[in-house]
């Protein structure tokens, strides 16, 4: 099932969200849900907040920037109860976009490797190192679950240049292509 996808101005993107347990509820469809959402919006990564859920999982399918970045073809994975425990190496800018800020993009400094531990469907813990523009995508859908957007991390000037169109989202005066829950009614 297609979910609408929360944008800017929502609490829900603003809080930590929680770590679930294996018994928690429709959480295969959750996830297929999440997928279905993801590529209906043709975006490559999708957190629980975005759908409207202050719960620690993602979902990634790169598959779309393999074309610039080989090493993506095959990054697909979903993330249950991340926790990054280490982020270094030189930071480096990438242009960034979000389905809960649409029609914004913006340069944004990341360190270039992470550590990160999360579980898979079966609950099984993994931790992987990832640099590059996996880390990158992973950095990204993780700060949703700290309650952090892309634009947080760019110049008061880049901020003060997008407030307006900042302010189209918060007010519902854009229309993406996918369906989105507003903060506002009109
Ligand atoms: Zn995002």
């Amino acid at each position: 099932m297609i979910l609408p996808v929360y944008v800017y101005g929502n609490p829900v993107l603003r809080e930590v969200a929680k770590d679930i347990q294996p018994d928690y509820p429709h959480l295969k469809e959750l996830i297929a849900d999440m997928y279905e959402t993801m590529y209906a919006s043709d975006g490559v990564g999708l957190a629980a907040p975005q759908i409207g859920l202050s719960i620690r999982i993602f979902v990634i399918d790169a598959v779309g920037m393999a074309e610039d970045y080989p090493e993506a073809k095959d990054f697909k994975k979903v993330f249950i109860n991340p926790h990054i425990t280490n982020e270094e190496g030189e930071e480096w800018y990438y242009n960034e976009g979000c389905l809960s800020v649409p029609f914004i993009r913006e340069d944004v400094s990341r360190k270039s490797t992470i550590i990160i531990q999360y579980m898979v469907e079966e609950f099984k813990p993994h931790t992987d190192v990832y640099d590059g523009i996996k880390a990158r995508i992973v950095q990204h859908e993780y700060d949703h679950l700290e309650g952090i957007l892309f634009i947080d991390k760019i110049s008061l000037i880049r901020k003060r240049m997008i407030k307006a169109r900042l302010n189209n989202i918060l007010t519902g005066n854009v229309k993406p292509k996918y369906k989105v829950v507003f903060a506002k009614k009109k």
